[in-house]
C-alpha cells in the first residue's frame, strides 16, 4: 500500500522534524524565548517562539464591543504599542512543513544574523526587529509524527496522497476535498491517516469550533488572544504553484484589500526574484466558507493571511533552496507592508 519513495537528501539548513526543531530551538532561542504552549490530542508537545518583549497593555474592552463602536484601537492599543506584532504558524496540516523551514531560517537569521545557510538579509533582520514575532513552527505534530519524511521534494504525487491524506483500509485514497464531508473521520477504518488530520482525526482548519474543540485549535486561540497580533500568517503547501490565500468571512472590506495587496507585492517579489519557474504563482480567490484563520481573527483582531508553499513534488519542482526564499520573502514583504502601513486600516 505505501507507496515507493525517492531517496532524497536534506540540506542542513531544513530543520522540519519535531525533534529537529525542539533541539534547535532548545539549544539557539537566546535572544528570544522558546517554551511548550499546549499539547496535541495525541499528547505531543507545541512549541513558542517568541521575539521581542511582550508590550502587557490593559484589556478594557472586548473585540467585538470595540469593532461594533468603532474604535477597535479601543482593544487592540495600536497607538500605545511601541511595536507591531506578528503571529506564524505553522504546519497546522502536518505534512506542509515548508513554512516551518522558512521559519526556522528567520529564527536563525534573529539569533545568529544569518539564516541558516550562513546567509545574511539585514533587510529582513532590520524589518524584524520592528516586531514582536510569536512564531509556532509546528502546530499540529501529531500530523507531523506520522509524516516520516522532511520533505515531498521530488516524490510522486501517490507519495503526497499517502502522506497528506491518507488512505482507507479498503485500499482507495482518502481524497481531498471529498474527506471534508465527515469530520472527525473514523481513525480505525483508515489503513494510514493522513498528516492532515491529529491523532483524533479532525482537520483542525475546519475543527468543530464551538463544540468539543481540539486542543491544537484551543493552544492557538489562546497564543493569538493573549497577543492580540497585527497580522496573522499561517503557513501551508500543497502540489501546485506557491499562492496566497485568506480567509473572507471575517474580513471587511479594507481588510481584504491589505490582504490582496500583500498577496500581489509578495507574488511580484517572487516573480521578480525568479522564484518560480513557470511564472504562475497563484492569487488565490477569497475561501468561501470559514476556517481556523477566520476563528482566530476573531479572537484577536490579527489580520489573517494563508500562504500555500509548494511541496515541490515531483509534477511541479522546486529545490528546499528555492522552498526558503520563497518562506524569506514572504516574510519580509509582509514585514515590509506593515511597517508601512501599521495594518491600520484592517477593520472597515
Ligand atoms: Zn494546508
Amino acid at each position: 500500500m505505501k507507496p515507493e519513495e525517492k531517496q532524497v537528501n536534506y540540506p542542513p539548513y531544513w530543520i522540519t522534524s519535531i525533534e529537529d526543531v525542539k533541539q534547535y530551538l532548545e539549544k539557539n532561542a537566546v535572544k528570544g524565548k522558546f517554551s511548550i504552549a499546549g499539547h496535541s490530542a495525541g499528547g505531543r508537545e507545541i512549541f513558542v517562539y517568541e521575539y521581542g518583549e511582550k508590550e502587557d497593555l490593559p484589556q478594557t474592552v472586548s473585540f467585538s464591543s470595540a469593532w461594533t463602536a468603532r474604535k477597535p484601537e479601543l482593544y487592540t492599543r495600536a497607538p500605545e504599542r511601541k511595536k507591531l506584532s506578528l503571529f506564524i504558524y505553522g504546519a497546522i496540516h502536518g505534512a506542509e512543513v515548508e513554512g516551518t523551514a522558512g521559519l526556522m531560517n528567520l529564527i536563525n537569521l534573529l539569533e545568529h544574523g544569518v539564516d541558516l545557510r550562513g546567509r545574511r538579509n539585514d533587510a529582513l533582520l532590520e524589518l524584524a526587529e520592528q516586531y514582536r514575532l510569536v512564531i509556532v513552527p509546528l502546530a499540529q505534530p501529531d500530523g507531523r509524527a506520522r509524516f516520516t519524511r522532511n520533505s515531498m521534494i521530488g516524490q510522486s504525487l501517490d507519495v503526497f496522497q499517502y502522506y497528506a491524506h491518507g488512505y482507507w483500509k479498503d485500499g482507495t485514497p482518502c481524497k481531498y476535498p471529498y474527506h471534508k464531508e465527515i469530520m472527525p473521520l473514523p481513525v480505525d477504518q483508515m489503513e494510514h491517516l493522513g498528516s492532515y488530520f491529529n491523532d483524533n482525526g479532525v482537520n483542525c482548519q475546519h475543527d468543530d469550533f464551538f463544540g468539543n474543540m481540539q486542543p491544537e485549535v484551543e493552544t492557538l486561540i489562546r497564543l493569538v488572544h493573549e497577543e492580540r497580533p497585527d497580522c496573522i500568517l499561517s503557513t501551508h503547501a500543497c502540489e501546485a504553484d506557491p499562492g496566497m490565500g485568506f480567509p473572507a468571512a471575517c474580513l471587511s472590506e479594507e481588510g481584504l484589500n491589505m490582504a490582496q495587496q500583500i498577496a500581489a507585492s509578495v507574488m511580484a517579489r517572487q516573480l521578480r526574484e525568479n522564484l518560480h519557474p513557470y511564472h504562475r504563482v497563484n492569487l488565490r480567490r477569497p475561501t468561501k466558507g470559514f476556517i481556523l484563520q477566520d476563528i482566530l481573527f476573531m479572537a484577536s483582531g490579527g489580520l489573517p493571511l494563508l500562504y500555500e508553499f509548494p511541496h515541490g513534488c515531483e509534477n511541479i519542482p522546486f529545490t528546499h533552496e528555492e522552498i526558503i526564499d520563497l518562506g524569506l520573502t514572504l516574510f519580509e514583504e509582509i514585514m515590509k507592508y506593515g511597517v508601512e502601513t501599521r495594518f491600520k486600516n484592517r477593520f472597515f
